[in-house]
Formats: C-alpha cells, structure tokens, sequence
C-alpha cells in the first residue's frame, strides 16, 4: 500500500468513526476523535480515549497532556507529525471516566482497521486501556519502558507493544516525569529492533521500508523510516 492509499484509507476510517453510534458515547460526544498523523509512519501511540479538549477540537492529545506528549517526541529529535496518534475509544467518555468494557469492545473495529492500514513497527500504548489492548496482563509499573511482541488479532501484522506511562502521570506528579523522558528515550531502539525483526520475518517488505527516504526523524539513535514495580505507583491506576 502506497503512502497516497493508506492517506485515503484512513480518511475513509475517519468518516466511519465521525458518523459512529455503534457505542454510547456518541450520545455525548462534541466532536469525534478518529487519529492524526503520518499514514506512513513506523510508529503509532494509542492513548486511552478523548478528553474534554480533545473532544471540543475532534483531534488527540491535545490540552496539557498532548504538550507533554510532543516534548516526549521531540525528546527523541522527532516531530509530532512523524507519528500517528489515536486512541482505544473514539469519542469521550462522560466526565473523563475510565471507557467501560463494551465500548472498547465496540470502538475496536476503528482501532483495529487503523492498525491493519497503519502495519506499524511499533505501538507506543498510553494508559492502561492501551497497555491491556496491546500487551493484555502487564502491569504498567513493570513494564513501562520495554517491548512485547503484538498479537496480530489486534490487527498490527508484526510489531511490537512499547509500554509508556500516560502524560497525567507526570502532570499528576512532576516527580515522575524524568521516568516518562527516560522510557521515551528507548523507543528509538525498539524501532530499530521491531525492524529487524521484520526483516526476518518478512523480508521483501520490510527491506522496502527499510529502504525508503526518513522520514526527517529519528536521531539521536535511530532515524524514523517511512515505507513507503514500585508500589507507590501502582496506585495510580489511572495509567
Ligand atoms: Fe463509535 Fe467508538 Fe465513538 Fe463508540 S466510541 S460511538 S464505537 S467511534
């Protein structure tokens, strides 16, 4: 799939996801929040839903939270529109409460065809709903940080689950925030394993990835390729 037909592809997921009442949520939503991005990019970070912000401007990761995500891209010498963003449910739940288990259940077929579009090499879970999506189990003060095969049934052909810490953590307590920026700091190399790995198990295509333009990015480790347990976080069971 070309760069042009993944664009057209994921505008077609879009409309879907703004015209969606497959869930709740579309009773209360402002605006749908369907993703943004690269269509040709490595990398996807998939948050947990839409909050007020995001909701009022139909986009991800907006408000306090996208700035922190942006400075925790560019940490890395990337840009935001490098990347793909997007999240588990598409709409917000009411009062920023958690996204309950049949709405996951029913926003999982956008989620889902983004990623069967998208084939990223890695997939940056924000939050819990993520994580538990993409690395179903973990627990994110274990594992934040480190790298876990992806089930294909997600619809991610062959990549791998990079577990990060959600922005709030941070926001929460600033005195999380070096962990977010040092976890951060290994995405680039799980990038780069993720390639391997697809060179091995698929090479025609992954060596075409591999063999396209970067895509402006990804020093200080790795350039961004198109293809063309502590106990006193586990309380903060919000991420
Ligand atoms: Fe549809 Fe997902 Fe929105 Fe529910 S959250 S209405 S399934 S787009």
């Amino acid at each position: 799939m070309t760069a042009a037909e993944r664009r057209v592809a994921l505008d077609a997921i879009a409309a879907e996801v703004r015209d969606c009442t497959r869930c709740r949520l579309h009773e209360t939503r402002t605006k749908a929040v369907p993703g943004e991005g690269d269509p040709d990019t490595e990398v996807v970070f998939v948050g947990e839903g839409p909050g007020e912000n995001e909701d009022r401007q139909g986009r991800p990761f907006v408000g306090a939270s996208g700035a922190l995500l942006t400075e925790l891209i560019e940490s890395v010498g990337w840009t935001r529109p490098d990347v793909f963003i997007t999240n588990v449910v598409k709409c917000r739940p009411p009062g920023n409460r958690d996204p309950q288990p049949d709405e996951i259940g029913a926003c999982s077929v956008h989620l889902h065809h983004q990623m069967e579009v998208l084939d990223p090499a890695v997939v940056v879970t924000v939050g819990k709903h993520s994580l538990e999506r993409f690395r179903p189990g973990d627990r994110i003060s274990r594992v934040h940080g480190t790298t876990r095969p992806i089930d294909p049934a997600t619809g991610v052909r062959d990549g791998l689950a990079f577990a990060m810490y959600h922005p709030a953590f941070a926001l929460y307590q600033g005195s999380n925030r070096p962990t977010l920026f040092e976890d951060m700091a290994g995405l680039p190399g799980a990038v780069a394993a993720s390639r391997q790995r697809r060179i091995v198990s698929d090479p025609p295509v992954a060596a075409q990835a591999a063999g396209t333009p970067p895509n402006d990015a990804i020093e200080p480790t790795e350039p961004l390729v198109t293809r063309s347990d502590t106990s006193d976080t586990d309380q903060l069971t919000l991420f």
